[in-house]
């Protein structure tokens, strides 16, 4: 066997098998798990479906930029609504606040709520709005490991690329920014919670990674019909028709290397599989630790310290009736934010009075849950598994701090006794079913103000021929993000095999 191999089927592995594919090479993609997707997995029972990770789907034009690679169009493969608003906050005070698409209603909303604040959001947006643009053409659709690849100093070094760089407000957290713009609790939650699909505290984290808030309210929330689950079976289908073989149940657990070039991959039980080059979709640190190991992985590691994003628990709760005052995603935020980050990133300890994400789907696709009834998945963020952390015994206690929150601040009184199926992912669950690390949802954190933003590059400094792709490679974590991560080796790969380099022509578009 030669061509490419790609060790994993999420959406990173996935996109990396589309793209290459398209490209003319020829892939092979090794799965462990019996589905593809991933995280991007699906739960049915008792006439209930649930997307059992990912339900917040951000900017669709990554996934257009796949399917055109090969001439296609995602509308033929996938249907995709758009969600307004595109969340309701609820906060322990009572107050119920929905993030609309349409900028000025928002910030109208947002004065009316508090003298200042709708001036305030619409500032901290064109904030936002700068630094996502930034992203775009100099962290975005190209392999980046560090600063200096994202600019050619030398080259580039004009007044524009310097107002670029301070731009990038590297002195600056994200909390920093949001204070600056917004002095109300309420809003200044809403805004920090971007950072949450990265993992992230708000506290930690670079001021650049304000830019999320406007991906999603500039791009806006899509709900794929079918749910997330759609996206990898979109990908699936078109990566089938353009030839790529799928080996479902294969875990690779070594990458073998000779002269420092990745020649092969060997499965459990000792099948050899020789390649031209390999795409790894494990996790990055695991990949480098684990498959790789020796010279290479201390390479890896050597001046950067790696630390897992967050966990979390996710409630999959059945119930034989519907709450109307739902949006279809749904925050109930913690009483007090800087208590809940620093029990999960600084203590390492599951929150007191958590902030629970809630999806309700059934608002767009009546079909997940039997008639007048609600499937509910309910996420809450933990910290990345600690030693001594044992979820089977932890879980029943957690479980009753997040109905106890639901009750307490969003309205669902009686959940407790509408239940009819439930079934729950913990942190361990997350670990064992997906291969990452310690737990973490959502790869690597991004703390610290100047290289928080950096993720492991795409294209392997260590071992030629290795490429990364998805979440805890760069660009990071979440749908977007992983898929564009697995565009990204695919090109950067491509490329090295002389291939067409397309990247530049993307960033332009
Ligand atoms: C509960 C939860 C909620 C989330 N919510 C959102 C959300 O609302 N919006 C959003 O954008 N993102 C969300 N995310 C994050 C998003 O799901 C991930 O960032 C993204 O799916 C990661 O994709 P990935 O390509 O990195 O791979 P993964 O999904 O981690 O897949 C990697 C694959 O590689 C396989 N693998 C690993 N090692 C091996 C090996 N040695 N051999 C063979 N196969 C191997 C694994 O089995 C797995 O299938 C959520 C995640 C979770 C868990």
């Amino acid at each position: 066997m030669s061509g490419i191999g790609i060790i994993g089927g999420g959406l990173g592995g996935l996109a990396a098998a589309c793209t290459l594919a398209a490209r003319g090479h020829k892939v092979t993609l090794l799965e462990r798990n019996d589905w593809l997707g991933g995280k991007a997995a699906v739960l049915e029972q008792d006439g209930f479906r649930f997307d059992m990770g990912p339900t917040i789907l951000t900017m669709p034009r990554v996934l257009e930029r796949i399917f055109s690679e090969s001439g296609r169009r995602m509308e033929d493969y996938l249907d995709l609504v758009r969600l307004d608003p595109q969340w309701r906050c609820f906060y322990d005070d009572g107050t119920v606040l929905d993030l609309k698409q349409d900028q000025a209603e928002m910030a109208r909303d947002l004065n009316e709520l508090a003298p200042g604040q709708g001036d305030g959001y619409r500032a901290f947006l064109k904030v936002a709005s700068q630094l996502s643009d930034v992203s775009d053409r100099f962290f975005f659709w190209k392999a980046v490991e560090d600063l200096k690849d994202t600019m050619d100093f030398k080259a580039q070094m004009s007044l524009d690329t310097l107002k670029d760089v301070l731009s990038l407000r590297m002195h600056r957290t994200v909390a920093d920014q949001v204070k600056r713009n917004v002095s109300d609790r309420r809003v200044a939650q809403m805004l920090e919670h971007f950072i949450q699909y990265v993992g992230s505290s708000p506290l930690a984290s670079p001021a650049v990674l304000c830019g999320i808030a406007q991906m999603q309210v500039g791009e806006g929330v899509w709900y794929p019909m079918g749910g997330t689950r759609a996206v990898p079976a979109a990908l699936a289908k078109l990566a089938e028709e353009l030839g790529v073989t799928f080996r479902t149940g294969v875990e690779v657990e070594r990458i073998e290397t000779e002269g420092g070039r990745a020649r092969a991959v060997v499965a459990k039980g000792g099948e050899r599989m020789a390649f031209d080059k390999v795409v790894s979709n494990m996790d990055s640190v695991r990949t480098y630790r684990e498959l790789v190991g020796g010279k290479a992985w201390e390479g890896f590691q050597k001046g950067r310290k790696r630390e897992a994003a967050c966990s979390g628990v996710v409630l999959y709760l059945g119930l034989d009736r519907g709450y109307d005052h739902l949006a279809h995603h749904d925050f109930v935020f913690s009483r007090d934010a800087e208590e809940e980050f620093d029990a999960i990133y600084n203590k390492g300890v599951p929150a007191p009075d958590p902030t629970a994400y809630i999806a309700a789907p059934a608002r767009t696709e009546p079909g997940v849950a039997p008639e007048g009834g609600e499937a509910l998945y309910v996420l809450v963020h933990t910290p990345y598994l600690r030693p001594g952390q044992d979820w089977s015994q932890m879980l029943p206690g957690y479980r009753q701090v997040i109905l106890d929150k639901l009750k307490r601040t969003a309205g669902l009184e009686d959940i407790e006794e509408r239940i009819t199926f439930e079934s729950a992912l913990t942190p361990q669950d997350i670990n064992d079913r997906y291969k990452v690390l310690d737990g973490a949802i959502y790869g690597l954190a991004s703390h610290g103000k100047v290289l928080g933003a950096f993720k492991p590059g795409n294209r392997s400094r260590q071992v030629e021929g290795l490429y990364l792709a998805g979440g805890s490679a760069h660009p990071g974590p979440g749908m977007p993000m992983a898929l564009m991560s697995g565009w990204i080796a695919a090109d950067a790969l491509d490329s090295d095999a002389g291939g067409r380099a397309a990247g530049a022509d993307v960033a332009a578009e």
